[in-house]
């Protein structure tokens, strides 16, 4: 991800972070759980004894249904098979291979679908595959999950494996994907996508970005499906040893209402929403300008700021896998999996 804006965005998140130093935390938020004297806990056994059904409602979200060591793990494995993903390289074939892989049960069942198309690139045409993988719920209605897998085109002769970016979201989606294989999703379907062509083929602009989702919003614009998606979530940088959620404007405020909901049930509040970010150019967007409701999970600020890297380690030789961590990914993939819950509760 990166956008014409990136500059101001910069700016905004470097504005906010001289703001936010408060001396007493306060923007980190003790959750409902550690704030509960036990008194008050006592009181609520009690209550729940005596009224089941309006205690539910207090019951902490789930969290650890997707295991944030297993997707560190995953990332890992993708890495080492896959370390450079640029278009037509045979790392970006492996990764194909690597996502396929893990989806053969859902193949088999029809669940797995290919999306190849040919971009039309200012390098020429190139042919680019999104990969769509289909978990049908109970209730009619879909929530898509999606990631890109590719790394930039132009950083092929530098070693830039994308640690954060590209990989540990692939990795965080086949994990979720593992989950619902077990789980069946009781509400809304639950679809994961795997797009190509996310990055700038030469330098980031409207027309050299987004190839994947922009064929993909465009290709279910016509057969109908977006009128089906209640929510488009797309995961983005969420790895970062120091994990903190950015509020997006682009995506639709419902939903980052929602994400500040999810953050206080799964006890991650203040891993959200420190920094503000504007005018992004990321996945959600081409679902958003059809009318889909988006949210951009995304922590933009990666590393020291230095002269010598102002974006810190986002498109460096430094976005290694040394730079995730396990429990950044629990943070993610618990924010995930209570987006999911929530959605389907509206
Ligand atoms: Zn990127």
């Amino acid at each position: 991800m990166i956008s014409s804006f990136d500059q101001l965005n910069r700016a905004v998140i470097l504005s906010e972070r001289s703001e936010s130093k408060d001396p007493e935390g306060a923007q980190h938020a003790p959750t409902v759980r550690a704030s509960l004297p036990h008194t008050c806990l006592t009181l609520l056994a009690v209550l729940a004894l005596l009224f089941p059904h309006l205690t539910l409602a207090q019951k902490p979200a789930p969290t650890g249904q997707v295991s944030g060591q297993a997707v560190y793990s995953l990332t890992q494995q993708l890495l080492d098979v896959a370390p450079k993903r640029f278009n037509a390289s045979p790392g970006h074939l492996a990764a194909e291979s690597f996502i396929k892989q893990h989806f053969k049960p859902e193949a088999a069942k029809g669940n797995f679908e290919t999306d190849e198309f040919t971009a039309n690139t200012p390098l020429g045409l190139q042919t680019m595959r999104n990969f769509i993988v289909r978990y049908p719920g109970k209730k009619d209605g879909v929530i898509v999950l999606a990631t890109h897998y590719e790394t930039n085109f132009p950083l092929r002769n530098i070693a830039f494996v994308g640690a954060n970016d590209g990989a540990c979201t692939t990795a965080l989606l086949i994990e979720i994907g593992a989950y619902f294989r077990a789980h069946p999703p009781q509400g809304y379907s639950v679809w994961l996508v795997f797009d190509d062509g996310e990055e700038a083929v030469r330098a980031w602009t409207d027309s050299d970005s987004l190839y994947g989702t922009r064929h993909l919003a465009a290709k279910w614009y016509a057969d109908g499906t977006l009128k089906r998606i209640k929510a488009l979530i797309v995961a983005d940088m969420i790895g970062d040893k120091d994990l903190n959620i950015d509020q997006d404007d682009q995506s639709t405020p419902w939903l980052e209402d929602l994400l500040l909901v999810a953050a206080k049930n799964t006890g991650h509040a203040a891993n959200i929403f420190q920094h503000s970010i504007q005018g992004l150019g990321d996945d959600h967007i081409p679902f958003k300008k059809r009318g889909v409701p988006v949210l951009d999970i995304i922590d933009l600020d990666y590393g020291p700021q230095t002269s010598a890297a102002p974006d810190g380690y986002h498109h460096t030789a430094q976005d290694t896998i040394d730079k995730i961590s396990p429990q950044s990914l629990q943070i993610s993939a618990d924010l995930f999996m209570e987006m999911i819950r929530l959605i389907n509760q509206r």
